[in-house]
């Protein structure tokens, strides 16, 4: 069975073919010009504009803070309540959002925490990336 992604453009590609649970590697833009990465992986570089080329960066990062969504967005496929963390990848040096499986509670995730990155399946079926303790 293939795996349908959100945006699989976010997971690093030898990532893409695993389940829900399963750690996964986010897909970003290294520079070889000005050493920056940049997510999504577009094979440019956002910051300046030189072709880079797509690594996988870490499947851990520290939460740099965290908050309950608690009013659902048009067209959102998640029910409210979530949680969402700003998550730091230290190796990249950029902090990407997502949703914390596993609470209600951003206090549960204070700033320091440290998240895995993970596979986790939406409610229509497909995969996205998510945080989990
Ligand atoms: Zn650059």
């Amino acid at each position: 069975m293939t795996n349908v992604w959100l945006a699989d453009e976010l997971v690093w590609i030898d990532d893409r073919g695993t389940s829900a649970g399963a750690e996964v590697r986010l897909n970003a833009t290294h520079c070889p010009e000005c050493g920056r990465f940049s997510i999504p992986a577009t094979g440019t570089c956002e910051w300046c504009g030189a072709a880079g080329s797509d690594v996988a960066i870490a499947a851990e990062g520290e939460v740099v803070a965290s908050t309950a969504v608690l009013h659902a967005t048009p067209g959102a496929i998640v029910e409210v309540p979530y949680v969402v963390a700003l998550l730091r990848f230290e190796d990249a040096k950029l902090d990407l959002l997502g949703r914390v499986l596993g609470t209600d509670d951003p206090d549960a995730i204070p700033p320091g925490t440290r998240l895995r990155v993970v596979a986790d399946t939406l409610p229509d079926g497909r995969l996205h990336y998510a945080f989990v303790q």
